[in-house]
């Protein structure tokens, strides 16, 4: 009823053009979602995203689903994702991602999703963590169970622009750790994040995993900077 009415007052419309959509569970319409940045990484096991952690740290398969690029939709998306409070949009962005990807199999054998975790004095700023909400919007498509209670992020790291890679993956390599870290012995796990740019987080979070159990990690980020 709520939303019968709500729908009545704010029609569903949208979210980067503004045209009426029927459904606000649909978050695009049509010629948005069809616009929207592919990169295709999933279909190539070798592609730039999976390049990133070569000689770096070992994955199964890895990819991202969009080009972070300015003024792109997905930039739009991303900025209401983190910063106007919307955690609908991660969901949503998780499953649409998820229904692409499990097309060509990225899913096979993962057995348990793990967002990448967020301070947290910021979580509680914000009011969630993006990550854990698009992972969770993958895990109802996929069905694969997620965890937010292994991963866990500790110290507050400094902004990460106006660093170097080494100083930048020293700094993000100490912030990280893990509890009951037995229930993910010999589990193939998929690391997810909203965007990708170095890469330090992601290899530093797979590098503890990889350091202290016997796992197969593969790794998922809903965009990529080029
Ligand atoms: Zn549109």
């Amino acid at each position: 009823m709520i939303n019968l009415l709500l729908d009545i007052i704010y029609p569903p419309s949208c979210e980067a053009c503004g045209t009426l959509i029927p459904s606000r569970s649909e978050l695009l319409c049509i010629k948005c979602r069809l616009n929207l940045s592919r990169t295709d990484y999933h279909k190539l096991r070798r592609n730039p995203v999976a390049q990133h952690f070569w000689g770096r740290l070992q994955v199964e398969r890895a990819t991202s689903f969009l080009h972070f690029r300015e003024q792109s939709i997905c930039q739009q998306l991303i900025h209401k994702l983190k910063y106007e409070g919307r955690p609908d949009i991660g969901v949503a962005l998780g499953r649409l991602l998820a229904s692409e990807l499990k097309v060509n199999g990225f899913f096979e054998e993962i057995d348990l999703i793990l967002p990448i975790p967020m301070h947290k004095a910021k979580q509680k700023k914000r009011g969630y963590n993006q990550a854990e909400r698009l992972a969770y919007g993958v895990a109802l498509q996929t069905s694969i169970e997620i965890s937010t209670d292994h991963l866990l992020k500790g110290i507050h790291t400094e902004s990460q622009t106006k660093k170097g890679r080494a100083k930048r993956f020293e700094n993000v390599r100490d912030s990280f750790s893990l509890q009951n870290e037995r229930d993910l012995d010999s589990k193939h796990i998929l690391l997810i994040d909203d965007v990708i740019t170095t890469g330090s987080t992601l290899e530093a979070c797979g590098r503890l995993l990889k350091d202290r159990l016997d796992c197969r990690l593969s790794i998922l980020t809903l965009a990529a900077t080029d």
